[in-house]
Order: structure tokens, then C-alpha cells, then sequence
């Protein structure tokens, strides 16, 4: 039996449930090991090397995104040179680029995909002094032959996650909303290709779901156990099958499960419709963010995500009327754009009443289609200042969101806090 440290590293500053891990943690108990978490939102810079070292940890996993290398990078290196224990590094930028994550001090192995399917073993195999040859396990000793990515077919057939390492009270409150939150999710990968979008090869494809009860009775307990009243449906893309989310949606009403449940992670449009609205609000649906990413309809076709002014005005409609609140989700800088396309989007964004927007900045990431050379543009900071005014300062829009209980008015702190570091990230240079 191991002690395995998983360390969940700061990727913004927004605070985010470790789910991954959390999954992680559930089939490391499963296989007879102990997991200590250590986030590093609360357990700052050297203090984490010595949680690790204090605990005798055998080896420490970590995930890495492309976003957060270079801090995780430097943190493996740390860990290895003063704590000598062997680190393994998981997650998206471990699952695109394993040749770069094992070309970095300290990186005992990278672990590609599904971390729940290879990661007992590979923990038995390192604190045993040994090594294992598995399907997404790439060890440091055999770089240049990195196989395939680790995938469970039968989601159903993993633990659902653990949430008492990364205990999900602590990280149930919303930096804006009312309400007990906790992520779940119904599926791993997606069918489509947006051009702009690496879960396809990081989550794989065809897209995997679970089965309804699984995940009703999921719900059930997280409301039962911990308290939560909000759950945050986080798949990469919820609606990508309409007779499953039918099926769910059933199943939910029939259980009377008692939580509003919400979809954060911006669905197509294009999957959208008025029966698919009405059914995930008669089943509990209270919020859903659109992936609209452009004010052009040629750049949202050129981008994979094709659909008209129209159509995006009669979804927030229908949305509307069926009971939802709505945010739209918007890229900024988009590769081969202007500041005037990005005006564009803001004034397209307003013009359609959505009750919020969020304006993220392009970063190019491995594994999506659009070539690294198109980079990176950034954007201005009159630009985000506007989107930030234009919404989240916009009295009306709070006002109304606050009537319908949307937005906890004793939260509109951390909701300054929250601009003042977006307002920072991704300006142009
Ligand atoms: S943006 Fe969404 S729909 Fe498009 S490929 Fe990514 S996960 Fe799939």
C-alpha cells in the first residue's frame, strides 16, 4: 500500500473543485492505497513540498494544463530534487505533449488519458522500484515510445469521485451565486471539432457517457451527504446527444432529485432547440451558458460552431421563456482578427439579451486545429473594460439577476476582485 500526494495546482483565479483528482483518489482507495490532497490555492509555494514531505508520500501526482506548465513544471522539480519522490504528471498538457512534460527535471512519467485506468498501477510499479509497460503510461525511461492514451469505455464501471480528500464543502460556495455547488459530469470527450478546442484529443472520441441512474444517483447523494443544492453538469459538451439528455432529464424528473443543476461549459447552439430547452428546465435546469464565441456568423462557421444571428436570438428567446437564465460565451482575439472584430463581438453580445457574457482571450493550446503560428493576439484593455461594464457592472442586468436570485448581492466583493484579475490576463502586449 502507497501514500500517493495529489497536488491540485492554481490554474486561474477562479477556485475549482479538483474533480480529475478527485476520481483519482476514488481508484487509488479502491486498489488499496491512501491519497492526501494538497491544493495549492491554500497551501502555498515551499509549504506544499513540505505537506508532501511531512506526510511521507511515496509518489505525488499532479495535472498539468498548458496554461499552468511552467508553475507545475518547476514545482515537479522541487519536489524531485528536495523530497526525492517520484512525480508523475496527468492531465491535458500530459495527455498532448508527453514528450515536452518528460523532458523536464524531475518528471518520473507522464500518465495520458483516463489517469483512473493506469495510475494504481503505475504507483505500485514506482514505490516498488519497478517499472510498468501500460497503455498511456509514458515512464522517463522509454520517452520516444509515448503508445496511446489510457480510456475506460464503460465510464459506469469507475468509483464516482471522492470528496472527502478534496472535502466538496470547501469548495461549494460560488464566487457569485447563492447555494451549495459541486461539478459533476454525464460524459468524457466530444464528437465535435471546433477548431479552437483540444478536448477531442485530450477527452477522446466518440464521446462516452453514463448511464442516467449512475448519474441520478450521484446527484442524489451529493445532495443527501454534503448538503449541495447546485450542480455544475461540467461534460465538454452536455447536448452533443439529444435522446440521452432526454433519457436524463426523465430520469431526473422521476426521482424528484431537489437540486437546480446548471450547464456551465457553453453548449453549441447548433444543439440547441425548444423542446431540448423546456426538458432540461422541467428537470431542474435553472442556468446554461451558449459557446457563441464571435459576432461573426462567417468566423463562428470558420471556428466549427456555424449558426446565424437568428438562431442564437431564438435560443436566448426560448431559453427565456422556458424559465432559464442565459450567458453567452464569447473569444476575444481571435487568430487573424482585429480590435474591431473584437468590438464587433461586444456590440453583437449586447445585442442579444443575454443576461451575461464572458469574453475570454484565444490561447492557442496543443491539440486543437487551428496551427500554433496563428498565436497569439491578445486583446486591449478598453475592450475587456467595456465587456466587463457592459455586464457584470450593468445595474439593470444585476438588478435582475439578483431579483431572481441569480446573484448574491453580499458576493459583488469577490465579484470586483474577479474583474481586477481577468482585467489583467490575456492583454495584448
Ligand atoms: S468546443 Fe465543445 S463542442 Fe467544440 S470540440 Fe470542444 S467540447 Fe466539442
Amino acid at each position: 500500500m502507497a501514500l500517493v500526494a495529489l497536488i491540485h495546482p492554481e490554474l486561474s483565479f477562479e477556485p475549482a473543485y479538483p474533480l480529475g483528482l478527485a476520481c483519482l483518489v476514488s481508484t487509488l482507495r479502491r486498489d488499496g492505497h491512501r491519497a492526501i490532497g494538497v491544493d495549492l490555492r491554500m497551501v502555498r509555494g515551499g509549504r506544499a513540498m513540505q505537506a508532501v514531505a511531512a506526510a511521507r508520500a511515496d509518489v505525488v501526482g499532479i495535472p498539468v494544463c498548458t496554461r499552468n506548465k511552467e508553475t507545475v513544471f518547476s514545482l515537479a522539480r522541487e519536489i524531485a530534487l528536495h523530497c526525492r519522490i517520484p512525480v508523475v504528471l496527468g492531465g491535458p498538457h500530459a495527455t498532448l505533449c508527453p514528450g515536452e512534460c518528460l523532458s523536464r527535471e524531475g518528471v518520473a512519467g507522464v500518465v495520458r488519458g483516463d489517469g483512473e485506468t493506469v495510475f494504481s498501477r503505475v504507483v505500485d510499479a514506482l514505490s516498488g522500484g519497478g517499472d510498468a509497460a501500460l497503455e498511456g503510461w509514458v515512464p522517463r525511461s522509454a520517452p520516444a515510445s509515448p503508445g496511446g492514451c489510457a480510456r475506460e469505455p464503460d465510464l459506469d464501471a469507475l468509483p464516482w469521485p471522492d470528496r472527502e480528500v478534496f472535502p466538496a464543502i470547501a469548495y461549494a460556495g460560488h464566487p457569485l451565486r447563492r447555494g451549495l455547488f459541486a461539478p459533476v459530469v454525464t460524459s468524457r470527450g466530444c464528437g465535435f471539432r471546433c477548431s479552437f478546442c483540444a478536448a477531442p484529443a485530450v477527452s477522446g472520441t466518440p464521446r462516452r457517457v453514463r448511464s442516467t441512474g449512475a448519474v441520478v444517483d450521484e446527484i442524489l447523494c451529493l445532495r443527501n451527504r454534503f448538503g449541495i443544492t447546485d450542480v455544475l453538469l461540467e461534460d465538454d459538451q452536455f447536448l452533443e446527444n439529444r435522446e440521452h439528455v432526454l433519457h436524463l432529464c426523465d430520469a431526473l424528473r422521476s426521482a424528484g432529485v431537489p437540486v437546480r443543476w446548471h450547464l456551465p461549459n457553453g453548449v453549441r447552439v447548433d444543439c440547441v432547440d425548444q423542446g431540448i430547452l423546456r426538458a432540461i428546465r422541467a428537470a431542474g435546469c435553472a442556468s446554461i451558458a451558449l459557446g457563441v464565441e464571435s459576432g461573426a456568423a462567417e468566423v463562428r462557421a470558420s471556428l466549427g460552431r456555424p449558426c446565424d444571428e437568428g438562431r442564437v436570438r431564438d435560443v436566448v428567446r426560448h431559453a427565456h421563456a422556458a424559465g432559464l437564465s442565459v450567458t453567452g460565451y464569447f473569444m476575444l482575439g481571435l487568430p487573424g482578427g482585429s480590435a474591431a472584430d473584437d468590438w464587433h463581438t461586444f456590440r453583437f453580445s449586447r445585442a442579444i439579451p443575454f443576461d451575461l457574457a464572458h469574453f475570454s482571450t484565444y490561447e492557442w493550446t496543443p491539440g486543437c486545429a487551428i496551427p500554433e503560428r496563428c498565436g497569439r493576439r491578445g486583446t486591449d484593455r478598453a475592450i475587456r473594460a467595456a465587456a466587463y461594464l457592459g455586464f457584470y457592472a450593468s445595474p439593470v442586468r444585476i438588478a435582475r439577476l439578483t431579483l431572481r436570485g441569480d446573484i448574491a448581492p453580499a458576493r459583488a466583493g469577490a465579484a470586483l476582485k474577479r474583474f481586477a484579475a481577468w482585467l489583467g490576463e490575456g492583454v495584448a502586449d
